[in-house]
């Protein structure tokens, strides 16, 4: 049996050594036979070289480097489109996916009650206040008005068994939310807690930015519920507009021309110009979805690896 472990790396050169190093110790104590899938998420720094390095000494180690930057997803989805193994796990390479955690997981795995089993962070200790907060938010808004359902604290390490992995590369969808993607599946998932772990070197990838659009890229990928807020705001408002309508023609007839009131239209019309604004907005963010999803561009390209049989453009 062949366990394919699935590193995605953007500059990483200080914490995949370690990382090489923790995981393998882990790895050999598993009893099984391992790869180490190292995806070079188009990194700037010495990462590849560092690979390479890795790949001369350890012929488990299989690298894919990726033509530029194309996000973590992206990264990811090449690791599972090129990964061989029965079971195959997702892991961080800064060491906050905690390798010590994968005997337990093969284990579960084994009982053969469980299709995948999946970390989940009980805790955000040392990460910033604000972040936990807003994280919160968006776990609790999210899982109101989508179907799918999103853990929080989830991660994206997890070990599955081969036809979830299957499952999920046959999702090929452009805009990837792997939290979502996940558990759009199906299959049985067990969850096992453990506590945050800070990272071991380097920096986040991650600005305060990037993940509100990350957060917005999962609402409109898993619900379509703004759409239904949006027609639904709308015909309110419609509804409302009738009715003053009805009222203004009526007074005019029994009472004849009063006084206008200039800034309570003014008001009015500002308030509906800019709702209107607003729901062209939320259109406009599944059409882009949509646009590019019709485009069909590949998800990934690799430009190096030294393994074979690698799918290089998907
Ligand atoms: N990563 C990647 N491509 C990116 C950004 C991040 O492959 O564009 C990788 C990164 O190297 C790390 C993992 O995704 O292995 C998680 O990134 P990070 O630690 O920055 O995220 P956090 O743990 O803070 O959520
Ligand atoms: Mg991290």
């Amino acid at each position: 049996m062949l366990l394919s472990l699935i590193v995605p790396c953007y500059n990483e050169q200080e914490a995949l050594p370690l990382f090489y190093k923790e995981c393998t110790a882990v790895a050999d104590r598993l009893g099984c036979e391992y790869e180490l899938v190292l995806v070079d998420d188009g990194s700037t720094d010495g990462t590849l070289a560092v690979m390479k390095d890795l790949a001369g000494r350890d012929r488990r180690v299989v690298y894919l480097s990726l033509s530029r930057n194309f996000g973590k997803e992206a990264a990811m989805y090449a690791g599972l489109c090129n990964a061989r193994g029965e079971y195959v796990a997702v892991m961080d390479a800064d060491l906050q996916d905690p390798p010590e955690l994968l005997p337990q997981m093969l284990e579960k795995l084994r009982t053969g009650e469980y299709d995948c089993v999946a970390a989940r962070r009980v805790s955000r200790a040392g990460e910033p206040k604000v972040r936990s907060f807003f994280a919160r938010l968006f776990y609790k808004f999210i899982n109101r008005i989508s179907d799918t359902q999103i853990v929080d604290g989830a991660r994206d390490f997890r070990l599955m068994k081969r036809e979830m992995v299957d499952a999920v590369v046959a999702m090929g969808e452009y805009n990837r939310f792997s939290k979502g993607l996940f558990g759009w599946v199906g299959f049985r998932t067990c969850w096992l807690p453990y506590e945050n772990v800070e990272r071991a070197a380097g920096k986040t990838k991650w600005s305060f930015w990037g993940l509100m659009k990350y957060a917005m890229d999962g609402v409109v990928n898993f619900s379509q519920a703004p759409l239904s807020f949006v027609s639904w705001a709308g015909f309110i408002m419609t509804a409302f507009a009738f009715f003053m309508l009805a009222f203004v023609v009526i007074r005019k007839l029994i009472f004849g021309d009063p006084v206008a009131g200039w800034a309570s239209t003014m008001s009015v019309i500002i308030f509906v110009s800019g709702l209107q604004l607003f729901c062209l907005g939320v259109i406009g963010q599944y059409l882009a979805k949509t646009y590019l999803e019709t485009k069909r561009r590949p998800h990934f390209i690799v430009s190096e690896t030294n393994g074979r049989d690698v799918t290089k453009i998907k």
